[in-house]
């Protein structure tokens, strides 16, 4: 039996990084899954394919997190085909690396339509699909260990970051008291290597692994980056009902860097 069988989870920024673990992670223990981009259609799609194949079951949409009319679509969808929604990874995130001195309004705002205002929306629409629905759900929002140590290259991101943290606490004590079976935690990833840190080794101009080396050295006192499966491991417990006593949480996976 699955850890999460009989669930229907929608996971943003599926295709690629993280979102994709989680959602191969979801399906493997038994969740149908949903996996949504923006842009990256052909990815998700081909990891719907594989997901069948390997006897799960997986729909792709597209969704850009930014667009209220989207999440309004998608939902819409969900409920169609499935009947219901008890998962949702808001996972879906873009990084800008630029220092506060650097950064440009666009910048800022750029950063903030996906990091932040993505998961308000996805927490909103989330809460309204599955608070009639009767069974158990979560909502798992990926920040950032960057909340946590502040590295100054990362202004906006941080900033977009934090204000997922209080998306979640404050989401999941409204779900408390208006006596919804929604719990909202949120997972705190340190470096763990993805097309994310590909992107932000070009723009500092290093190599994908010359950036991985100084950052196993700087950030990682266990003396390597993460791997996206040591996220969704995370993921599929806060998701299923194992963590049913967990809402309002920060979970921390990081190799180390936020406890130095
Ligand atoms: P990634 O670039 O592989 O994944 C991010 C995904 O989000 C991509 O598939 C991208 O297409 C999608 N996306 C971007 N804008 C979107 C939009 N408007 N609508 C829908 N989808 C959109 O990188 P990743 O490392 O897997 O990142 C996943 C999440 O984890 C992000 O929120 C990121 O900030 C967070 N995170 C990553 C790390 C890390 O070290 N990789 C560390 C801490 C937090």
């Amino acid at each position: 039996m699955g850890r999460v069988d009989g669930k229907v989870a929608l996971v943003t920024g599926g295709a690629t990084g993280l979102g994709e673990a989680d959602t191969r992670l979801l399906a493997k223990e038994g969740a149908s899954v949903i996996i949504t981009t923006r842009k990256k259609v052909e990815q998700g799609q081909a990891v719907v394919e594989e997901i069948r194949k390997a006897g799960g079951e997986a729909t792709f949409l597209q969704l850009d997190v930014s667009k209220d009319d989207d999440w309004k679509r998608v939902m819409n969808e969900v409920v169609k085909k499935y009947g219901k929604l008890n998962i949702i990874v808001n996972n879906a995130g873009i990084s800008v690396v630029k220092n506060v001195e650097e950064t440009s309004l666009s910048d800022w705002n750029a950063v903030m339509d996906i990091n932040s205002t993505g998961v308000f929306l996805g927490t909103k629409y989330g809460i309204e699909t599955m608070k009639n629905s009767g069974e158990p759900c979560s909502i798992v929002n990926i920040s950032s260990v960057e909340v946590h140590i502040n590295e100054p290259d990362f202004f906006a991101y941080n900033a977009a970051k934090g204000a997922v943290r209080s998306i979640t606490r404050t989401a999941a004590i409204h779900c408390c008291e208006a006596g919804y079976n929604i719990r909202v935690n949120a997972i705190y990833p340190g470096y763990i290597y993805t097309p994310m840190l590909d992107g932000e080794a070009r723009d500092y101009g290093l190599t994908s692994e010359q950036y991985l080396a100084q950052l196993a050295e700087k950030y990682c006192p266990i003396g390597h980056v993460g791997e996206p499966i040591d996220i969704a491991y995370a993921v599929l417990y806060l998701a299923s009902d194992e963590s049913k006593f967990v809402t309002g949480a920060d979970f921390i996976i990081d190799g180390g860097i936020a406890a130095k």
